[in-house]
């Protein structure tokens, strides 16, 4: 409960209320008193200031003080402040409280700093007490605060009350999605990979479902080409396997002889079984994304003579024709070579083995924007229309019933479609039955 996201985001909104409430309240009380404060002493000031002039402009028109205290008591009321005056000696001639007059001046009450008759108390002294409005209109403030303080204390409360309603509305909208990927994540972690989330937002949470269904789908597809793999590979092994345990049964039981010619035969099931299970595992390590490629400029061209160098014998024995046709001058290319003389041998392979005697096979290379296309093209037996797009699907066989001793593995345009494109390059085929078969790939040019 204390961790769910709907009870923090709960939490948070009524905090954000709470405190945006109570300083708004501080603030607006800090201010206004201080507000008051000012205008208090400005209006002491003033009236000071009134006084005086009053004061002077009465000594000026008389000469001396007799007859003042009657003003003095009166502004002393109207202004509820107490006001004292002393002649030039010192001794008090008004006090709006008449305690004092007649006495020598001596409470602690400040003088007012008086402008030019008065100075050194040429004419006597004013003093005035402190005025009572500010401190009235303070306390006056506190009860009308109190009140404001109420309204604020309830109309925070009603604030919090429905932003909580909202929150836990909204909250449980938000969350609802949430809520049921995790629910796809547990069940896709538990292996059904099957699972996708149907959420319509657009904003994050849809773009993380849509991530989420993307990651199902991707898992789905490797799960399948696994069992596929597995199943496959299980299927490959067995028949070298088969064939060896029927030789050396025949052998135990003395129905075969271990002479040469069967030991020969032995020898060349395990290793068709061992380049069977070296195939395998290049293949796995490329569905991985784990080949690991030096790439570093190589001339094309030096690779394809020795590629077609090699084939020359095999050729030889079926009076095929190999024609090279390679531009003068090719850009260097950025490859690991040791890969793409493997992609050429595999390709070569081919077409010589499904091409008749005395057909051709020619290989071609020319310059494609910034890659390099190789072409390897035969006048052989050519592959049917319906299995063109499947000759690179692993153990794809157009000839169901060949056997590895007369076909390969099905392995070999698999692996050649892994590497180019390990090299950022694509690889295609053209083909017509009983006319032959165009392979071409390209690689990328080096910078
Ligand atoms: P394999 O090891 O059987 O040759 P590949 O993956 O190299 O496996 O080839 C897959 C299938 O594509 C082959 O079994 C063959 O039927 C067909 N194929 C490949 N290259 C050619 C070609 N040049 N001419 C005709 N068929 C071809």
């Amino acid at each position: 409960m204390i961790h769910s996201l709907q009870f923090r985001l709960i939490v948070a909104f009524a905090l954000v209320i709470i405190v945006t409430i109570g300083s708004v309240f501080f603030f607006t009380y800090q201010s206004t008193r201080s507000e008051i404060r000012q205008f208090g002493e400005r209006m002491e000031l003033m009236q000071a200031r009134r006084v005086e002039v009053e004061l002077s402009s009465y000594y000026y028109r008389r000469g001396n003080w007799e007859g003042i205290q009657p003003f003095i008591a009166q502004w002393g009321n109207l202004y509820g402040r107490r006001i004292i005056l002393t002649d030039h000696n010192g001794v008090v001639v008004a006090d709006s409280e008449e305690e004092l007059l007649g006495k020598p001046y001596e409470a602690d009450m400040p003088g007012i700093p008086m402008s030019s008759p008065w100075e050194k108390g040429a004419i006597g002294v004013l003093y005035l007490g402190p005025g009572l409005s500010p401190e009235v209109d303070i306390v006056s403030l506190h009860i009308v605060y109190g009140a404001i303080g109420r309204f604020f204390i309830w109309g925070g409360l009603l604030a919090v009350a429905i932003a909580l309603l909202i929150t836990f509305v909204l909250s449980r909208r938000i969350l609802a999605p949430v809520k049921a990927l995790t629910q796809a994540a547990r069940r896709l972690g538990k292996g059904d990979f099957s699972q996708r989330v149907h959420i319509r937002d657009k904003g994050e949470v849809g773009e993380l479902a849509q991530s989420f269904n993307s990651m199902a789908g991707d898992l789905e597809r490797a799960e399948q080409l696994r069992r596929n793999m597995v199943a496959d590979a299980a299927h490959e092994l067995r028949t070298p396997l088969s064939n060896i345990r029927g030789y050396l049964e025949a052998i135990r039981d003395g129905v075969v002889k271990p002479d040469v010619a069967t030991i020969s035969s032995l020898y060349e099931e395990v290793t068709l079984l061992s380049r069977l299970i070296d195939d395998l595992q290049e293949l796995s390590l490329a569905d991985a994304g784990e080949l690991n490629l030096i790439c570093q400029k190589e001339d094309i061209s030096k690779l394809i003579d020795e590629a077609v160098a090699a084939l020359q014998p095999q050729a030889a024995t079926k009076d095929l024709v190999l024609a090279v046709d390679l531009p003068e001058k090719l850009p260097l290319v950025n490859i690991d070579s040791h890969r793409i003389k493997q992609v050429l041998r595999n390709l070569l392979d081919n077409a010589v083995a499904h091409t008749a005697k005395g057909g051709t096979i020619a290989v071609t290379a020319r310059q494609e924007g910034n890659c390099v296309e190789v072409t390897v093209s035969d006048t052989g037996e050519g592959i049917p229309a319906e299995d063109l797009p499947n000759i690179f699907e692993r153990f794809y066989r157009v000839d169901k019933s060949r056997t590895r001793a007369t076909g390969g593995s099905g392995l070999g345009l698999t692996i050649a479609k892994r590497l180019v494109e390990a090299h950022g390059g694509r690889i295609e085929v053209q083909s017509e039955l009983g006319k032959g078969s165009r392979f071409a790939f390209t690689l990328p040019v080096s910078a």
